[in-house]
This record gives structure tokens, C-alpha cells and sequence, in this order.
């Protein structure tokens, strides 16, 4: 059993519109000390999905199962829930600042946060460990910054801030959502070192959720590709960018700049689909260049392409040479 396992998880939300199903039967699972990148455009559910898991998406109604390291996390009441964040699932979120006080000190955000689930630390040992917190997520100077407030740090290095807060209880997963996409290019690439860095030490398993192939390149071990509320494609991160089946991940990787199509990178056209009302077939029908009759009538069942553990939602076969026969046929 891996350490974190999702199986079949639905969530939908009542609104005034309707009953939006926002996630449609999504799996994934992640192990001690690996990345899977969840990646997919806004309103995939990639973010409900991972919410939902550590109780964040009250209201909604869910079903499936998804146990950490054997517990149920859909069915743990609220205070194990509370036990849970922070002890044994770390999150930090695009903007560390809707999740650093803004009135209180970075060092005392996190002395109390570990004390609020360590009764017995002491305020000094809570404080040391603040300090090498900070010093391993490579915040300079750290017994001098911990008694700066979130305003007096730049944003990378509050996302950095935003790391040791997540790790302070040495939680078994660190869910990262979208952590790098407000940040420059440069500022990107040492947030993800530092995530690197808490991974190789606390062999933490994280999940990062991203709209960003190049940062699922940079970080992800394997690779679940959302869109439309479920899974699209799922594999190790060399297969789906070398042996990618569904065509919603050859859009994707078409319109991701790399170095050799630079000038010619090929949008996905059309919107995705709503989630009041989704298509009774493929979620990506309307915008597949593929798609045939039996797209639209029956939903593809996410099968293996390629052998081990790699599935795609999709009707089409393997091999590539064999598409177009589908297709005409
Ligand atoms: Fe395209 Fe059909 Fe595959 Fe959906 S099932 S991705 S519409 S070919």
C-alpha cells in the first residue's frame, strides 16, 4: 500500500446554477520521498481533489476512499482532521501570504504552530527548531529573520518561510499547490531546490499540484494529468513526456516552449468543458483533434496503454499508426 492512496474520489458542490462535479472518480497515489505532479488547467479539479483529502472543501459532497498510511481520511472527523494538517500532511499554497498572519513575527507563527500540536515543547526548543527550519530552507541570517514579519520578506523567500512552516512537524506528505507560479523564473527554480532539499532529508512525499509541464519536468517522479474533473493520463514522468498516450497531453506538451519550437507553440483551442453539465462521453471531445463517434457517446475507461502503470482515458489505440484508422473507421 502506498503511503498516500486515492481511489475513486468524487466531489461535488451545490450552487445556486446546479450541482457542480467538480472531481469524477480521480486515483493517484504517492510514496515516501516521491513527487507526483498533478498538472492540468484551471478548473480541472486538480486543487478540489487534494483539498478535499485533508478536509478543506467542507460542504461538498464526497465519495471514494483515501487512507495515509492506512488511515481514513475521508471519513476522520474534524479535530483528526486538525491532527492530521500539519502533523502528517504539510501544505503551502500559491500566495504565503493568505497563510502567514501578517501582524505576527514568521518565528512565532511557527513556535506556535508546533507547540499548538506539541504540548510539551518548550518555547526555547520550539524556537531552536524554528531557527534550523529557516536555516534549511535557506533563509539568511535566520536567527536574526525570524523575528521579521512576513512583509519584510521578498516573495520567494516567504514561499521558502511558507516550507518551514509545512515542515515543522516533519509531516510524512507536503502537498504543494501551484507553490511557484506567482514567483519569477529564477526565484521558481530555488523555491523547487529548497523543496528538493526537505525531500532528500525528511524523505517527505509530495504532491505538486501545477497548470506548469516545466516544473512537473523539473520535480515530478510520476505524472497525473487532470482535466475536466478526472484523470486523463497517469505515468512515470518519462513516459508521459516521451510515450504520452491521450491526446489532452500531446495539447499540453505542444504548447509548453521548449527550445526547438520556440515561435511555434500550438494553443489547445476551445474552453473546457463545464462541470454543471459534463459531456456524457470523453470531457475532451469538443476540443480533441482525434475525436470520433464513439468519443461522444460512452466515456473511455483509463486503461493501459503501455503496460505497468501507465492508464489513459482515451478510445485510441497504442500505437500511434493505428490512430487515424480509429478515427476514419
Ligand atoms: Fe479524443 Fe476520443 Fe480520446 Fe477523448 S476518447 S481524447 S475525444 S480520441
Amino acid at each position: 500500500m502506498a503511503l498516500l492512496e486515492v481511489d475513486d474520489l468524487h466531489v461535488s458542490f451545490g450552487t445556486p446554477d446546479g450541482v457542480v462535479r467538480a472531481v469524477r472518480g480521480v486515483s493517484f497515489s504517492v510514496d515516501r520521498g516521491r513527487t507526483l505532479g498533478i498538472v492540468g488547467e484551471s478548473g480541472s479539479g486538480k486543487s478540489v481533489a487534494t483539498q478535499t483529502i485533508v478536509g478543506l472543501t467542507r460542504g461538498a459532497r464526497v465519495s471514494g476512499r483515501a487512507t495515509l498510511d492506512g488511515e481514513d481520511l475521508l471519513g476522520a472527523d474534524v479535530a483528526a482532521l486538525q491532527r492530521i494538517r500539519g502533523a502528517k500532511i504539510g501544505m503551502i499554497f500559491q500566495d504565503p501570504l493568505s497563510s502567514l498572519h501578517p501582524y505576527y513575527k514568521v518565528g512565532w507563527q511557527i513556535v506556535e504552530m508546533i507547540r499548538a500540536h506539541e504540548r510539551g515543547t518548550s518555547k526555547a526548543a520550539a524556537r531552536k527548531r524554528a531557527i534550523e527550519l529557516l536555516d534549511a530552507v535557506r533563509i539568511p541570517s535566520p536567527k536574526i529573520r525570524i523575528d521579521n514579519y512576513p512583509h519584510e520578506f521578498s516573495g520567494g523567500m516567504r514561499q521558502r518561510v511558507m516550507i518551514a512552516m509545512a515542515m515543522a512537524l516533519r509531516p510524512s506528505v507536503l502537498v504543494a499547490d501551484e507553490p511557484t507560479t506567482a514567483l519569477d523564473v529564477t526565484v521558481q527554480a530555488q523555491v523547487l531546490d529548497v523543496m528538493r532539499d526537505v525531500q532528500r532529508d525528511f524523505g517527505t512525499a509530495i504532491v505538486l499540484i501545477t497548470h506548469d509541464l516545466g516544473v512537473v519536468a523539473d520535480m515530478a517522479d510520476d505524472v497525473v494529468v487532470m482535466y475536466g474533473g478526472q484523470v486523463m493520463e497517469r505515468a512515470a514522468k518519462r513516459d508521459l513526456f516521451y510515450r504520452h498516450h491521450h491526446p489532452y497531453t500531446e495539447g499540453l506538451l505542444r504548447s509548453l516552449p521548449t527550445a526547438g519550437n520556440a515561435g511555434m507553440l500550438v494553443p489547445i483551442a476551445g474552453t473546457p468543458p463545464s462541470l454543471l453539465s459534463p459531456p456524457p462521453g470523453c470531457p475532451f471531445a469538443p476540443r480533441c483533434t482525434y475525436a470520433f463517434d464513439r468519443c461522444s457517446e460512452r466515456p473511455p475507461p483509463a486503461e493501459i496503454p503501455g503496460g505497468g502503470a501507465h492508464t489513459s482515458a482515451c478510445w485510441l489505440p497504442v500505437e500511434r499508426a493505428d490512430r487515424q484508422r480509429a478515427v476514419a473507421s
